[in-house]
């Protein structure tokens, strides 16, 4: 028998206006077979989540990449990580103005650099020299995703990512956000923070949608993990102990979580997650509300 494959997939927890959520499923479960495609024709975990986070960037239904919102100042950061759990490297990049696909930018710091997160211009400073595609036409970003949400609902959110666990047995988590609508300039969320909205290592991936700043003082990715290593958890009761620590916190969100035997949890205490995924045994889940 060969091993296992599986991978999931968010289009973020943030208030859901539309209870018609039918393009963006449809949208998420061509995304997730394209991505099982991947994993069986031997595509590394890295390449997968990678790939399946730009299709949500590109699509412009969700709050990143394309369907991301601006600042109070009208301009665009936007927040990404990736993290490689077989080699525990990472990569991410923080109010990044400027490039098409926050998730390859942070890609390229993981490979190119021998750091973690770059930030603002220095993280444009880097993109630019890596040869990374440009946002060339204001019109790139047309917010789609971001007008579905009513102008007064403070804080409201949304983010993408991916877990992912390939033919060897690598895990991988990437995420990408816009942030929260009506964020300061410079605020930067749980998303890029590697433990606090990604992680991945040799036993469990981990990608965060919700309220940044409740998961980064949470710790939610990395603590799935921990309560995994520690307290010898399942990944389900992992994944759902890290989040009602956040919620006692007051914040708001989701997960989705994988583990190196192919399980798959992801748990939410938001209205919806708009998800998807396709577990070891080939068995399909496309979902939004519970
Ligand atoms: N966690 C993201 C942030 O705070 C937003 C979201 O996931 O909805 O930037």
């Amino acid at each position: 028998m060969s091993a296992p494959v599986a991978l999931a997939i968010h289009g973020g927890a943030g208030p859901i206006r539309n209870a018609d959520q039918s393009r963006e499923t449809a949208h998420m479960e061509a995304l997730v077979k394209g991505g099982r495609a991947m994993l069986d024709r031997g595509a590394s975990a890295l390449d997968t989540a990678v790939a399946m986070v730009q299709g949500m960037e590109e699509a412009g239904y969700y709050i990143a990449g394309k369907g991301a919102a601006p600042n109070r100042d009208g301009d665009y950061e936007l927040d990404a990580a990736v993290m490689d759990g077989a080699s525990r490297r990472a990569g991410a990049v923080c109010a990044l103005q400027g490039f098409v696909s926050p998730v390859a930018a942070a890609r390229a710091v993981m490979e190119q650099t021998p750091h973690v997160l770059l930030a603002g211009a220095g993280a444009a400073k880097f993109c630019a020299a890596a040869g990374l595609e440009r946002v060339t036409d204001p019109a790139h970003y047309y917010t789609p995703a971001a007008t579905s949400m009513a102008a007064s609902e403070a804080l409201a959110h949304g983010t993408v990512g991916c877990v992912a666990l390939d033919a060897q047995g690598r895990l991988c988590a990437a995420t990408s956000t816009g942030g929260v609508l009506n964020k300061m300039p410079g605020r930067v969320g749980d998303t890029p923070l590697i433990g606090a909205g990604t992680w991945a290592d040799e036993r469990v991936a981990v990608s965060c949608t919700g309220q940044g700043e409740f998961f980064i003082r949470a710790a939610v990715a990395a603590d799935v993990s921990a309560r995994m290593a520690y307290a010898g958890m399942s990944v389900d009761a992992a994944a759902a102990g890290a989040l009602a620590d956040m919620q006692r916190q007051g914040g708001d969100g989701g997960l989705i979580a994988l583990d190196a035997q192919g399980r798959i949890a992801m748990p939410f205490i938001s209205q919806g997650m708009r998800r998807a995924a396709i577990d070891a045994h080939g068995n399909i889940t496309v979902r939004v509300f519970r």
